[in-house]
């Protein structure tokens, strides 16, 4: 038995059709799981889906409006890029409420885990890039309005910037100055010791966060979204960077947030498109490179005592059993280090 439980709904399947997204990931997981002996039945927890209050937390009524009554016009369907369909709303209604659990269960178990989510790239107003409605701001939004937190921190492994996140609690942070940093164009860790690396990360870091949601993204600088509204933290990173650099970076943005920043729950998005087999991302890491982030985020979080909720959001790789075993290997990151000294 693991040590936390697994958030799944054989409905987190997204009815999309034929689709770079492969919808069955969900169910592959939950199956891989099983089959491998790496979780049991009564692991599982079935989500509800989110009530239309909850997503009103963080999506403007006249968005969620339009989900609700399929009216969406044609460009906002476009932007979206994926298929509308009634029962898409419900799948994505049903993600946010799995979002929600994943994070309760974050606080009484130190680590909750949703098989789907991360819909990073919504927006209050609209949806874009795959994602309807943004499922982790809504559990924030949610255990912020129950007291159950009141400060979070995200941290966004996707191999594309949590654009949506970025804007949604771009309100909640306070205006300082940049601290230094060498651009994407500049970079060749290659050339840098780790004091030097640890010293030159190549993204923005914006310095002190006084509201309640620090956002941190890690993505491929030369990718979607074109436009990228500022993280608290952002690391732009250059294409082809590998597992050591990658890693070197993730634990300069870690560990300068956490300087920053107390958060009462961290949203690890843990994207499996970093892979360097991805189809639409631009990074090369391996299967154990990746791995090793999930370790690194959960042995963060839990030298910290920071309860940890995760999401899978993207994972493109040309056979999709690569991306299974990405996502299944977060699962066993978290039961390693979480095991630990229980
Ligand atoms: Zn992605």
């Amino acid at each position: 038995m693991l040590p936390f439980k697994l958030v799944y709904s054989d409905a987190y399947f997204l009815p999309i059709g034929e689709h770079v997204f492969p919808a069955e990931k969900y169910r592959r997981i939950r199956d891989r799981l099983l089959a491998e002996g790496i979780a049991e039945a009564n692991d599982f927890l079935e989500p509800e889906p989110a009530n239309d209050q909850d997503i009103l937390l963080v999506h403007k009524p006249e968005y969620v409006h339009k989900l609700k009554t399929g009216t969406l016009s044609p460009r906002e369907e476009m932007e979206l890029e994926v298929p509308f369909s009634p029962e898409l709303v419900k799948a994505f209604w049903l993600a946010a409420g799995g979002s929600i659990l994943a994070a309760r269960q974050a606080l009484t178990d130190g680590v909750g885990i949703s098989i789907g989510g991360g819909f990073h790239h919504a927006f209050p107003d609209h949806g874009e890039g795959f994602c309807m409605i943004h499922d982790v701001a809504v559990a924030i939004r949610r255990l912020q309005r129950d007291d159950k937190i009141r400060t979070a921190m995200t941290v966004d492994c996707d191999v594309h910037q949590g654009n949506g996140t970025a804007a949604i609690f771009a309100g909640t942070r306070t205006a300082s100055a940049l601290l230094p940093s060498a651009g994407a164009s500049t970079l060749d860790s290659s050339s840098l010791s780790s004091s030097q690396r640890s010293s030159a990360l190549p993204g923005k870091i914006r310095g002190a966060h006084a509201g309640e949601v620090f956002t941190i993204s890690l993505h491929q600088h030369n990718n979607y979204p074109i436009w990228k509204p500022p993280s608290s933290i952002d690391v732009d990173l250059p294409d082809g960077i590998g597992d050591d650099d990658y890693l070197a970076w993730l634990d300069n943005a870690l560990s300068s947030g956490l300087r920053q920043f107390e958060p009462d729950l961290m949203c690890y998005i843990a994207g499996a498109d970093p892979y360097r087999e991805d189809q639409l991302g631009g990074l090369a890491l391996t299967i154990a490179g990746l791995k090793q982030r999930d370790e690194l985020v959960f042995r963060v979080a839990r030298a910290r005592s920071i309860p940890v909720m995760v999401t899978f959001a993207g994972g493109y790789a040309r056979h999709v059993e690569d991306t299974v075993t990405i996502h299944c290997n977060t699962i066993i990151a978290a039961k390693e280090v979480f095991e630990m000294g229980k």
